[in-house]
């Protein structure tokens, strides 16, 4: 396989196209202004310029999310709501503006609906245990087959520890969901309808509002069905506004909003939260604690057990509000132009089969190459500093339903650019060229 081996037979790279609206020069949103805040960017791989294409699995950090955590802990730390002196009230302000933040950018009514967890996952965990207390034998949980493992094992204890039902909102062959058959799942038994807002595979973005609406009108009211968003991916391509979507809860996730690792965050509606026992017991969580009983905080601190991650908090509220400067439409326009750009150029090869072309969809872009491991091509994408990643995606029901063992992802996200989907469809090509 030749470096420089030339392809031919493809649509002309961007180079020698028309510039698009969205370069150096063009108007609005400005995707280089972004990447240069991101110091990661500007590093080689294997001798190539990185062309960093994993941001479903974790996003890079700008410069404003690295300083506030240095200057954090330089200057203001130390644990939160133990109060009483400077430093500790510092900390606990800041700790506190971030959950507000979390609120405004969930356009949650308050702070208080908001839950520090460690991830998204824990926060399903922290849902998903608390209900699993009064399932009975029998009580169905909906989940799609789209979902991330995350929004499917936690569920899965209740089936086994509980005797709930899994019943499986299908998906079609374009990566869409299966509306009508939704609508034909709920039952008078349905306690739970947990999906995903965006696709981490196909890159849908599900009728999250329209799925809620169903589920509350086909509830009894004296137990209405409660609904669970995965925001992991739709908290940063789509438009996570939980007061529009109506959701019981909204899950997100800190590392691929741009923010550190080890923290997310779960919404709930007021009344769902005061509903949930607590998960973890500990230190904040507790309102008394005597030798024959104990009483919990309030939500959200009665879910909050034990140090919450404090600097990683913080660092998820200042991600935030360094995202807030962009405006949200242009940058799903942005990245879909580059999803696009790729699909365009890959037009045509027969050798490719791209799993996900729903309407909509976002800037996912997953791919199985005939005769070639997807472990192995992206192996070989990184020689040519392309970062995407390979395997089941955490979602293996989901690639049984598309029929692949594998597949490759490549994920954009607002740092990207038209080169680096050049460079991806030309690492590919190269890729493809070593298995024929
Ligand atoms: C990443 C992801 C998760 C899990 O998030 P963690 O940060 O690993 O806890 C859940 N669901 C979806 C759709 C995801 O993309």
């Amino acid at each position: 396989m030749a470096d420089g081996s030339v392809v031919t037979d493809l649509a002309p790279s961007v180079a020698a196209q028309e510039r698009p609206a969205t370069s150096p020069r063009g108007r609005g949103f400005d995707p280089y202004a972004v990447r240069a805040q991101f110091p990661i960017l500007s590093r080689q791989v294997n001798g190539k310029p990185l062309v960093y294409l994993d941001n479903a699995a974790s996003a890079q950090k700008p410069r404003a999310v690295i300083d506030a955590l240095v200057a954090t802990m330089e200057g203001g730390y130390a644990n939160v709501h133990r109060g009483l002196h400077t430093l500790s009230n510092e900390a606990t302000e800041a700790f506190e503006k971030a959950r507000e933040i979390v609120a405004r950018f969930l356009n949650a009514e308050s702070a208080e609906q908001v839950v520090w967890t460690k991830g998204g996952t824990e926060a399903i965990n922290l849902v998903a245990n608390g209900l699993g207390l009064s399932i009975q034998p029998g009580d169905e949980i909906l989940v799609s087959e789209m979902e991330h493992h995350s929004n499917i094992v936690p569920w899965h204890f209740l089936r086994e520890r509980r005797g709930a039902v899994l019943k499986w909102i299908p998906v079609l062959d374009d990566g869409s969901l299966d509306m009508a058959a939704y609508a034909d799942l709920l039952s008078p038994k349905t306690r739970m309808v947990a999906v995903t807002h965006m696709s981490n595979v196909l890159g849908t973005i599900n009728p999250v509002a329209e799925i809620t609406r169903l589920a509350h009108a086909a509830g009894a009211p004296d137990s209405r069905i409660k609904v669970l968003i995965d925001g992991c991916q739709g908290a940063v391509h789509a438009t996570p506004d939980v007061q529009a979507i109506g959701c019981d809860f909204y899950v997100l996730t800190g590392h691929k909003l741009f923010g550190p690792t080890g923290i997310g965050a779960l919404y709930g509606k007021a009344e769902a939260l005061e509903a949930l026992p607590p998960y973890q017991g500990g230190g904040e969580m507790i309102e008394t604690v005597e030798m024959d009983r104990v009483t919990y905080a309030r939500p959200p601190h009665r879910f909050e057990a034990g140090t919450p991650p404090i600097l990683e908090a913080i660092g998820l509220g200042v991600a935030l509000e360094w995202l807030a400067q962009y405006d949200r439409a242009s940058v799903q326009t942005h990245e879909h132009s580059l999803y696009q750009h790729a699909v365009d150029r890959l037009q045509g090869q027969n050798w490719l089969r791209i799993l996900g072309q729903a309407e909509g969809k976002g800037a996912i872009l997953t791919f199985a190459v005939e005769g070639a491991h997807a472990h192995d091509v992206a192996q070989i994408m990184d020689r040519y500093g392309v970062a995407v990643r390979a395997g089941q995606h955490c979602a293996e029901p989901l690639a049984k339903r598309m029929g692949v063992t594998s597949s490759t992802r490549a994920s954009f996200a607002l740092y990207n650019t038209m080169e680096d989907a050049d460079a991806f469809v030309d690492a590919l090509i190269k890729a493809r060229n070593f298995f024929v």
